[in-house]
């Protein structure tokens, strides 16, 4: 049983000595417990910020300890009742082999529904905070023109999809890659797209959004939540889901410039926090799922194979070597 212990905390962008791939017993699961052999694991942008100190939402990781994440896997012992040997269940001890999970925090998933690996993407907690994000807090109505960054990434692809599902008038995105936006126009449907390393955020959303945007989803910050706040609408609201360009920076990243546009548009910023939002869950899956089996919602996912690839693959998150949700494989 190996699991990925977190050695010391990182101070911008993490290193390989800042972790270790540890070899562990493999647990015997107590009283209510079962234990799984994890199959697919996931690996987040959120988790940078469980390496810090700093306080949050969610605890840090603990040092010299393995790392905590949502995994789908097969049980392959339970002492639980409701749970037997064979079911698949999706939990939070990823970043190890095999885990022994408390039963109350295990939800059973059926691999003949949808594949194991969509339950921590396209139907598990990335769409979730899609849907969440641009329903509720972003407070979406047909008609609306939408802004999503980071839109070849899990989060960002389907809240384009499911904007323009909704009736949106345009849905715009930003990506990393020329290749990534052809694929949201040319596979997501979005109806403009740039390549924000291309120039400047703020010319490239002007071009791609002449008539203003009512909704901006931001997984980013920085430049591109300032160029989206400039072209904001009377009444536009920003969903701030994400600041991923910031993550790894060692001093606070300076603030939007252009503020005082919120009174000329009375527009508001509003941050989203997926745990907040799993009311929505079985609504989620009920209007979603079917876009996604009759293939109107498409998703990617970039997998990697071996417990050994987790920090890489995690680290990939962060660079961008990712379409759609990143995935471990074991
Ligand atoms: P993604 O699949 O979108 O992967 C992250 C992507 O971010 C990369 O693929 C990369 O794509 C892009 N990226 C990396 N660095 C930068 C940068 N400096 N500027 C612009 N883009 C960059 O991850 P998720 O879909 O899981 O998460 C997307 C966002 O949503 C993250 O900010 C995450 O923290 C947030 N999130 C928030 C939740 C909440 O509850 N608030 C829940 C889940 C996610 P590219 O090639 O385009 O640069």
């Amino acid at each position: 049983n190996r699991e990925w212990h977190l050695l010391s905390r990182p101070v911008g962008w993490p290193r390989p000595e800042d972790f270790a791939l540890a070899e562990a017993d493999v647990p015997t699961p107590g009283e209510g417990q079962v234990l799984v052999r994890n199959k697919y694991l996931s690996v987040d942008p959120y988790m940078r910020g469980r390496m810090s100190a700093a306080k949050s939402y969610i605890a840090p990781f603990e040092l010299g300890k393995v790392m905590q994440g949502g995994a789908v896997g097969e049980v392959v012992a339970s002492n639980a009742e409701g749970i037997a040997v064979g079911d698949h269940v999706l939990h939070f001890l990823g970043w190890r082999e095999f885990a022994a999970v408390d039963a109350k925090n295990a939800v059973k998933v059926d691999p003949d529904t949808a594949p194991l690996s969509t339950y921590l993407g396209v139907l598990g907690m990335t769409g979730l905070t899609a849907y969440a994000g641009l329903l509720r807090t972003a407070s979406f109505k047909e008609g609306d023109s939408v802004f999503v960054s980071g839109a070849a990434g899990a989060v960002g692809g389907q809240v384009g999809q499911i904007a323009r599902l909704k009736g949106a008038s345009r849905v715009i995105g930003s990506a990393g890659s020329d290749e990534k936006v052809k694929l949201l126009v040319e596979e997501y449907g979005f109806d403009a797209a740039f390549n924000y390393k291309s120039g400047p955020v703020a010319e490239q959303l002007r071009e791609a959004a002449p008539d203003g945007v009512d909704v901006y989803f931001d997984n980013v910050g920085g430049d591109h939540l300032e160029a989206a706040i400039g072209q904001l609408n009377v009444h536009g609201r920003i969903a701030i889901c994400g600041m991923i360009s910031v993550y790894n920076n060692t001093e606070p990243a300076p603030g939007p410039k252009n503020l005082a546009r919120l009174i000329q548009t009375r527009g508001r910023i509003e941050g989203l926090l997926v745990g907040d939002h799993y009311d929505l869950q079985p609504q989620f899956v009920q209007e979603v799922g079917p876009w996604v089996a009759s293939g109107e919602l498409k998703y990617r996912e970039t997998v990697v194979e071996g417990i050994e690839n987790n920090l890489e693959a995690f680290l990939g998150v962060l660079r961008g070597d990712n379409t759609g949700k990143m995935i471990v494989k074991l």
